[in-house]
């Protein structure tokens, strides 16, 4: 593993501090941002981080912190608002998070200086405390999965849990079990993730048993020239973690591809599943998906020979 070198900051904002951990000298000022906003609420475009010059002005989003020779433990003075507090002044902010800026095609999006995202996966699995729901069970292969929009549509104003599932959720884990552990990843918090699985029904069903759950937390930022920042979920967590779990043995879903830029390799992007109301009736990719989870577990013993982005195509005889 490279040298890296940790950064800590504190922010000092709004008669408070704010201690800024998981950034390290190879992170842009961009990711410092992106880091203060998760701590403080206010987004990066609105923070105005006073005392942090780069060459006598105030530094740009893609400079190094490595380059701004900071003290340890160096204060920030920061001014900005949070979308909350103009809220209240204003109106509404329309439509911030329904817009996903997705990549087409991760391989080619070079994830420079790989090795300060190493460090922080290495950092996750060091910290990131795993709570294991029921045993893992030995020679299973593992599948993650992503719950919003690929297990159910949680923004479709259905009441019940049933209105809201992908249909054959049920179906399509029951039969997965068989083969795979289960790891549901969200990247929201517990809390939510917990209340979800209740709704759906997934955490008491009789015919397969989740392994465990990993939230918001589990995941790292990274820095994109084309994309500035963004979260992903690196499947080294639980590699590092479960030495059974290889990229050999290892698939994950998400209907956003950007999550798998740690590891194109083993994700497959599953179609969104939005509108339930209007799709309900027509929607069977996990019915799809069983049979093509069920037919590489049996035919393939190397899952990175496999190209997911053909799996609908996927003939285990050729
Ligand atoms: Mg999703």
């Amino acid at each position: 593993m490279a040298d890296v070198n940790d950064v800590n900051i504190i922010v000092k904002w709004s008669g408070k501090e704010f201690p800024i951990g998981d950034i390290t000298e190879q992170d842009t000022v961009a990711l410092l941002k992106h880091e203060i906003f998760k701590k403080t609420q206010v987004r990066p475009e609105r923070q105005k981080l006073l005392n942090l010059k780069y060459k006598g002005k105030f530094a740009p989003d893609d400079v190094r912190l490595g380059l701004l020779e900071l003290k340890p433990n160096f204060k920030i003075m920061m001014v900005g608002s949070t979308e909350a507090d103009i809220e209240d002044a204003c109106c509404k902010p329309e439509g911030l998070d329904e817009v996903v800026d997705d990549f087409d095609d991760p391989e080619e999006v070079a994830v420079e200086n790989a090795s300060v995202y190493l460090a922080k996966v290495q950092k996750r699995v060091r910290d990131y405390t795993i709570t294991e729901l029921n045993p893992l069970r030995e020679g299973k292969k593992l599948l993650v999965l992503d719950i919003d929009y690929t297990l159910f549509d949680h923004r479709s104003s259905a009441e019940t849990g049933a209105e809201l599932m992908r249909p054959y959720l049920h179906e399509f884990l029951s039969s997965a079990y068989e083969d795979y552990d289960i790891v549901m990843w969200s990247a929201t918090g517990m809390k939510w993730i917990e209340e979800k699985m209740k709704l759906l029904g997934v955490s008491s069903n009789p015919g397969y048993k989740i392994a465990f759950y990993l939230d918001s937390s589990a995941m790292i930022s990274i820095y994109t020239n084309d994309r500035g920042v963004i979260d992903v979920k690196p499947l080294g967590v639980i590699w590092g973690k479960y030495s059974q779990f290889t990229p050999q043995n290892t698939i994950m879903f998400d209907d956003i591809r950007r999550n798998f830029l740690m590891n194109p390799k083993s994700g497959l992007r599953i179609k969104p599943f939005r509108q339930a109301h209007l799709n309900r009736s027509k929607d069977n990719e996990l019915l799809k998906l069983s049979k093509y989870l069920k037919d590489i577990a049996e035919h393939c013993d190397d899952f990175t020979k496999l190209n997911h982005r053909k799996w609908e195509s996927y003939n285990p005889k050729k």
